[in-house]
């Protein structure tokens, strides 16, 4: 496995950012995606981002919470955030260095606070 030196290409745009979060560095180069938003250690993201992936438009720059997992035809996790600030909500591919705790604790978040009885579903 070789990972290349983000220092070995010269780049317009940062190579790296801070989590706004848990404070740490993040490379934006990650297995499997090609625009990484969120922090791999705690799955927090930026809203950075207008309409399309990477377009680095917004103005609202708030902290976006992941709040559930989406899952694409392909089998692909989709990490969905929901800005702090607007309230938008995003969806990011899932990077292969992503917490794998976080990311299913993420995903089963919703059954752990049913809006009903869980009961209810148990046959009739
Ligand atoms: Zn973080
Ligand atoms: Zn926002």
């Amino acid at each position: 496995m070789s990972r290349r030196d983000p220092r070995s290409r010269a780049r317009q745009c940062a190579t790296s950012f801070r989590c706004l979060n848990c404070r740490l560095d993040v490379s934006l180069d990650a297995p499997g995606t090609a625009h990484r938003n969120h922090c791999p250690n705690c799955l927090w993201s930026r809203h950075v981002d207008d309409r399309v992936p990477g377009d680095r438009a917004s103005e609202c720059r708030s902290r976006m919470e992941p709040i559930s997992i989406a899952v694409r035809g392909d089998g692909e996790w989709v990490v969905i955030h929901r800005c702090t600030g607007c309230g938008a909500l995003s969806g990011n591919r899932a990077a292969g260095d992503d917490n794998p705790l976080l990311l299913v604790r993420t995903a089963v978040g919703p059954l752990a606070r049913p809006p009903f009885p869980l009961e209810r579903l148990a046959g009739s």
